[in-house]
């Protein structure tokens, strides 16, 4: 079996699992987005994931996603920055994705806005959560959140659309469930505080390893990289 059939197959059945998870919780399949991460992918691979079914694609280097996006100008493909994002390549990622999931200041989140200014863009974006609050994860503690949507409230340019999370690791998924609980509680904590301009309809979390429990506890973005690609 070739490289293109790997990943055709490989996207099939995580779609299928997709599918079957949703129809098991009890939630629209259309509510919920894959994105097929390929970070370190070669950009043939990416292709060939887009011709199989996925739309949305995630790369965490704004770097990778500049040097692979115009490989695939010819394909449909929505494009999110799922890694750590510094203030000086704000330009660069808002000329290059078409969602931000990984905004964790009021100082990044200016930098990204008037970017969008100068671009006449408006970015759907999300607020990366640390979750289990680990020293080695970006994101911003769970107590941070209300006043950073506070302060965000005002950069017009950005469509605030909900959370994103890396959560803990754990050999079983079913550790991870309490962490995404947790996500899907802040958001509609947060979502209650009716903030202007701050949308809290989606939950990015869950990847290869756990994203059907991520699907039953809520999730509405799935980020998944081996499932489809491979190991890396
Ligand atoms: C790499 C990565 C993923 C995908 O991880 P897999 O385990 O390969 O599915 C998801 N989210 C983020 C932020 C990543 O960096």
């Amino acid at each position: 079996m070739g490289v293109n059939s790997d990943i055709k197959s490989n996207v099939a059945r995580v779609l299928e699992v997709v599918e079957r998870t949703a129809a098991r919780s009890g939630r629209r399949r259309e509510s919920i987005k894959l994105v097929a991460v390929s970070k370190t992918v070669e950009v043939e691979r990416v292709r060939q994931a887009l011709e199989a079914g996925v739309t949305h694609i995630g790369e965490n280097r704004v770097q990778e996603g500049m040097a692979k996006k115009p490989q695939l100008a010819d394909l449909s493909m929505i494009f999110h920055l799922i890694g750590p994002l510094q203030k000086n390549k704000a330009n660069k990622a808002v000329e290059t994705f078409d969602w931000i999931e990984t905004l964790d200041s009021v100082e990044l989140a200016a930098k990204v806005n008037q970017a969008c200014e100068r671009l006449n863009k408006t970015l759907p974006v999300l607020i990366e959560i640390n979750i289990g609050n680990e020293s080695s994860k970006s994101g911003i503690p769970e107590v941070q959140v209300p006043d950073l949507l506070r302060q965000m409230s005002g950069f017009i340019r950005l469509s605030i659309q909900g959370l994103m999370t890396v959560p803990p690791y754990f050999e079983n998924p079913e550790e991870v469930r309490p962490y995404f609980v947790r996500l899907r509680e802040l958001s509609r904590r947060m979502a209650d505080l009716k903030v202007e301009n701050v949308s809290m309809t989606e939950l990015s979390m869950g990847m290869s390893h756990d994203y059907p429990i991520a699907i039953e506890e809520g999730a509405t973005i799935v980020r998944v990289g081996t499932a489809i690609f491979g190991a890396r």
